[in-house]
């Protein structure tokens, strides 16, 4: 599977690294062209405002809603899960507003600028390693969206179909099976 990491802003080495160990050929996506030739697109984390900006400036709202009607995966990490969003709760404008789900920036507050934990995700037989970098949360979920886990009570990883966010990096441990778990999510959509 060829599976795209929008490399506009953010952590795109790390995730082309992840993919790379969980079996599939990871790109750097830079321009909309790009899309025709991938299975899936992760849009990584880094600064949801600038990668929006971007997204913006290089034609990508338009161009990757179409990758998204055509039931092309799409993996939101962290930064990625806010681009994702239909609504987020501080009134700022949304970017892609393909996922039902209002979300909070810097959720954590200044306490918990970033840290580590084990974290049960549905369909991963036992706890991936999750790294919490000024995460998001997911306050809210529309009927179609399947919570895959909460921390503290809170949703943290979420599906809708074929489009699946995390509030936290994958792709900075050397546990990818959540990139297998998309990758997977990418090939059943090539088979059907
Ligand atoms: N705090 C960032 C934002 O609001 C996201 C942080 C991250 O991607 N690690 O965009």
């Amino acid at each position: 599977m060829n599976i795209g990491v929008l490399a506009l802003q953010g952590a795109v080495a790390e995730h082309i690294r992840s993919i790379r160990l969980a079996g599939g050929q990871g790109i750097e996506v830079k321009r909309t062209e790009q899309l025709a030739d991938i299975d899936g697109l992760i849009i990584p984390g880094g600064e949801s405002t600038t990668i929006g900006k971007l997204m913006r400036k290089y034609d990508f709202i338009e161009a990757i809603k179409q990758f998204s009607e055509a039931g092309k995966p799409i993996f939101g990490t962290c930064a990625g899960l806010i681009v994702l969003a239909k609504q987020l709760d501080s009134g700022e404008e949304p970017h892609l507003k393909l996922m039902d789900m209002t979300v909070s920036r810097n959720a954590f507050g200044r306490q918990r600028e970033s840290f580590e934990t084990d974290l049960e995700v549905k369909g991963i037989d036992t706890p991936i390693r999750a790294v919490f970098i000024r995460a998001p949360l997911i306050r809210e979920v529309g009927a179609q969206v399947d919570i895959l886990s909460t921390y503290e009570g809170e949703i943290v990883t979420a599906r809708q179909g074929h489009l699946l966010a995390s509030s936290y990096h994958p792709e900075l441990t050397d546990d990818y099976r959540l990139h297998q778990y998309f990758i997977e999510m990418a090939r059943e959509r090539g088979s059907s």
